[in-house]
């Protein structure tokens, strides 16, 4: 079982070696680096985050993997080949992508994620669930992230492998991704356990802020301090760094990340016409809702205050609006 293991990872470490040595040194890999050069990845990136690509053929990781003389039967449990049903014999899982390679914690490979080169779907393709790769408990980058995390008592949270690498070059090494899954109990702990702080730095779609709102519960039960950068015209934060720069990434977009209830209350203002009288008044009652669900009775009188200014509202109107929703004096 534990040898079993040790083997499945060893064959990891060497297909991503392999796939790493088609992206930057064959023919047949040009294709794909001029994709990844094109949206902005530099070689030394490709390089940090050891990025690969998988040929376009059925047997290149089974035949890679035979030489080495690892067992098939053993590599289909790994998630690298499939057996074809009914038969004996086993092809590639992953064909004709590009190869991110996942790590556990301490920094070993365990599986990969690969992205089609144009608009194939999917668009990536994940190892399956192994005895080596349990996503529950897996964050793309967290390896890496570790001490950075930990000295500044804070971790930047994404949903993609382009964010994380995206960030990693405006100098946020303090960053993880979920690889596009809800954020689990397990991996909020996790979090928690290195990092008091997380700023929430999810795409500025629709999807996007659905999600962040659930990860930011997930992350508050388990004792975490969030904040939520707000993407703007549904960019996400990879799209956002090439067109920006990683200088407005850093400053305009997670130096201006909100506190959950900020966001909250940003994020009911949205498609809302608050010039329009009727809409103000729902804007404003709404927000009280919100307000009201705070447990902590001082961030509660804060928030309630600047809406009291922001609108020209009496507290007391506010404070009784407050009773409304259930909640005692503040
Ligand atoms: P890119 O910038 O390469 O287009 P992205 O990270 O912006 O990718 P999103 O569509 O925003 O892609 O999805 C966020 C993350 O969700 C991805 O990085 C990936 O980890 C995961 N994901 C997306 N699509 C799929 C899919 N079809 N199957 C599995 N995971 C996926
Ligand atoms: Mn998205
Ligand atoms: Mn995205
Ligand atoms: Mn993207």
């Amino acid at each position: 079982e534990r040898k079993e293991t040790a083997t499945m990872i060893a064959a990891h470490e060497l297909l991503k070696k392999f796939y790493h040595h088609l992206l930057m040194h064959t023919n047949e890999g040009e294709e794909a680096l001029n994709y990844l050069l094109q949206r902005g990845f530099t070689r030394e990136l490709i390089e940090q985050f050891e990025i690969g690509y998988a040929l376009p053929s059925w047997n290149a990781a089974v035949t890679f993997l035979a030489n080495k003389s690892f067992s098939l039967p053993l590599m289909e449990q790994a998630g690298l080949i499939v057996k074809k049903s009914g038969e004996d014999s086993y092809f590639d899982r992953f064909r004709h992508r590009i190869m991110f390679p996942i790590h556990n914690h301490q920094g070993e490979t365990v599986a990969f994620s690969g992205r089609a080169l144009g608009n194939e779907e999917p668009k990536y393709m994940n190892s399956p669930e192994t005895p080596i790769f349990n996503k529950r408990h897996i964050l793309y980058h967290f390896h890496e992230a570790r001490l950075p995390m930990r000295q500044k008592q804070q971790v930047v949270l994404f949903e993609g492998f382009a964010d994380v690498i995206a960030a990693v070059q405006a100098g946020i090494s303090h960053a993880v991704a979920t690889m596009g899954t809800a954020l689990s109990e397990e991996q909020a702990r996790m979090l928690r356990r290195n990092a008091s702080s997380v700023i929430v730095c999810y795409d500025g779609d629709r999807a996007g802020i659905d999600a962040a709102l659930r990860a930011s519960e997930t992350l508050v039960e388990a004792g975490c301090y969030v904040k939520v950068a707000m993407m703007p015209d549904g960019l996400d934060p990879d799209e956002y760094v090439r067109r920006y720069g990683t200088d407005r990434f850093r400053h305009h977009v997670l130096d201006a990340s909100l506190s959950l209830t900020a966001f909250k209350l940003e994020y009911l203002k949205r498609g809302r016409h608050l010039q329009n009288e009727s809409e103000r008044l729902r804007y404003i009652e709404e927000a009280v809702k919100e307000i009201s669900r705070l447990s902590n009775a001082i961030e509660a009188d804060y928030y309630l205050r600047q809406l009291a200014n922001e609108f020209s509202i009496s507290m007391d109107a506010l404070r009784e609006q407050m009773m409304v929703y259930g909640k005692k004096q503040v």
